[in-house]
C-alpha cells in the first residue's frame, strides 16, 4: 500500500446512516469500529439520540460487533456509553493504533474488521495502519477554528484522490 492509499478512504459518504447492517455483510465484516466525535454525535451532544441509538442497535441486531474509539477524554465517552455498553476506547491516540488493536483483541467475533470515522488524518490513517478498510463520513458538525479549517484543507487532495477512485470504480 502506497503512503497515499493510507490517506484515501474505501468510503466516503454523508452520514452512518449510508452504512447499514447489510454494507458490512456484503463484505464479509462482522465487527466494526467506530469514531465517537462527528461520526455518531456532534462534539456537544453527550448522549446518543434516538437515531444513532437505533442504528447501533442495527448493527448488533445483524451479528455485527460495534465498538467506540474515541480520542476524547474518559468522562465524554463514558457518559456517551453508558445505555450502549459497547467495548470502548477514550484517549485513543489516533492516528495510533492501540485503540483499534485493544478492541480487536477482546472481541468475540473474529472475522473482517473495519473504521468507521471522519476524519483522514486521525481515522482513516489509524484504519489502515491497523490494516482496516476505513469508510468516511462528513463530520456532524464541522468545528470552525483555524486548526480544524487548516486540517480540511489538508484533506482536499486525499478526497479528490478517493474520489477520482470511486470514479473509475464506476465505470
Ligand atoms: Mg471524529
Amino acid at each position: 500500500m502506497s503512503w497515499l492509499d493510507k490517506f484515501t478512504p474505501d468510503c466516503m459518504e454523508k452520514d452512518i446512516s449510508a452504512y447499514p447492517p447489510q454494507f458490512f455483510l456484503n463484505k464479509s465484516i462482522d465487527r466494526v469500529v467506530f469514531d465517537l466525535d462527528n461520526t455518531i454525535a456532534p462534539y456537544d451532544k453527550a448522549l446518543p439520540d434516538e437515531k444513532a441509538i437505533a442504528y447501533i442497535r442495527s448493527l448488533q441486531g445483524a451479528g455485527i460487533e460495534v465498538m467506540l474509539v474515541s480520542n476524547n477524554e474518559k468522562e465524554r465517552v463514558d457518559v456517551f456509553n453508558e445505555g450502549l455498553g459497547l467495548f470502548a476506547v477514550h484517549k485513543a491516540g489516533k492516528p495510533g493504533i492501540k485503540g483499534i488493536q485493544a478492541c480487536l483483541e477482546q472481541s468475540k467475533n473474529k472475522g473482517k474488521a473495519a473504521f468507521v470515522g471522519d476524519q483522514i488524518f486521525t481515522d482513516c490513517l489509524a484504519a489502515r495502519r491497523a490494516g482496516l478498510p476505513c469508510f468516511l463520513v462528513d463530520p456532524i458538525q464541522p468545528k470552525e477554528s483555524l486548526f480544524f479549517k487548516l486540517k480540511r484543507l489538508g484533506e482536499k487532495p486525499f478526497v479528490r484522490r478517493y474520489k477520482r477512485k470511486a470514479a473509475k470504480n464506476r465505470q
